[in-house]
Order: structure tokens, then C-alpha cells, then sequence
């Protein structure tokens, strides 16, 4: 599918990007689009070369999952861009950054394609149960 990709500023003067894929146009704020280059220094530096330490963070439930919660090879495909709820039951939701509402981030591959995805993570995150095990064990 052609994509094409422009950029203009709002008039709240906000940098966005417009990537247009076939009759679909998706404006997103330009900070959360970046080059696949740039999106894999920033996830090495945060996480570690090994996609199974990436922590993602939905967009619409705020679960934080990672590689390792997705389990096998072809769960990983999915990390950054879907919930991990579509994968492990009663965890999560049923979002995805390619679904109507697309995004918040994006990713430019060097062929011109397009991935939309979650957001990384802050440095250190760990994923919900870990989370959750470590407040218990707090207690
Ligand atoms: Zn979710």
C-alpha cells in the first residue's frame, strides 16, 4: 500500500504528521513519530537489545506489557501494537495502535511503510503483574 507523509503545523502550533495509506489519512502530534532507527536506540537504551525486556504501555487501559508477556514468537509480533488483552485473557483490553483510532505513536520504516504502536514504556517499567506482585509483596 502507498504511504505518504506530510507534516504541517496546527494552528495551536503543534508540529503534526499525516500519513496517508490508501483513502485513510491518520494526523498524529510529530514528537511520537519517529524513524525505525530512532525507535530502536530509544528502546535498547531504555530496555536492552532483547524485544522480550520492551515494555509498551496501552493507551486505553494503561497496561504495561512486555515481550516476555507475550509469550511465543508470534505473540511478539503484536507487542507495541496490540493489548496484551487480545492475547492473555482477563488482562488488559482489546486495543490496537492499527485500529480505528490509530497510533499514538508511529514508526518509519527505511522501506517508507508505517507501523503504528503504543507508546515505549518509561525507563524501568516492568509489566502489570510484576507490578502488582511487587505491591503485594510490599505490604
Ligand atoms: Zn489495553
Amino acid at each position: 500500500m502507498d504511504t505518504e507523509i506530510t507534516t504541517s503545523t496546527s494552528e495551536a502550533g503543534i508540529e503534526m504528521t499525516h500519513i496517508r495509506k490508501g483513502a485513510m489519512t491518520i494526523g498524529l502530534p510529530s514528537a511520537g513519530v519517529t524513524t525505525y532507527d530512532e525507535f530502536l536506540a530509544t528502546a535498547h537504551a531504555r530496555f536492552g537489545e532483547d524485544p522480550v525486556a520492551w515494555a509498551f504501555l496501552c493507551p486505553n487501559c494503561g497496561d504495561i506489557a512486555t515481550g516476555a508477556d507475550f509469550g511465543a514468537a508470534e505473540g511478539r509480533g503484536r507487542l507495541g501494537q496490540e493489548c496484551i488483552g487480545n492475547t492473555v485473557e482477563e488482562r488488559g483490553c482489546d486495543w490496537a495502535a492499527y485500529g480505528l483510532f490509530a497510533g499514538p505513536c508511529a514508526v518509519v520504516m527505511p522501506d517508507g511503510e508505517v507501523i503504528f504502536t503504543f507508546r515505549l514504556a518509561p525507563r524501568g517499567a516492568v509489566s502489570t503483574p510484576m507490578l502488582r506482585a511487587a505491591k503485594a509483596g510490599a505490604r
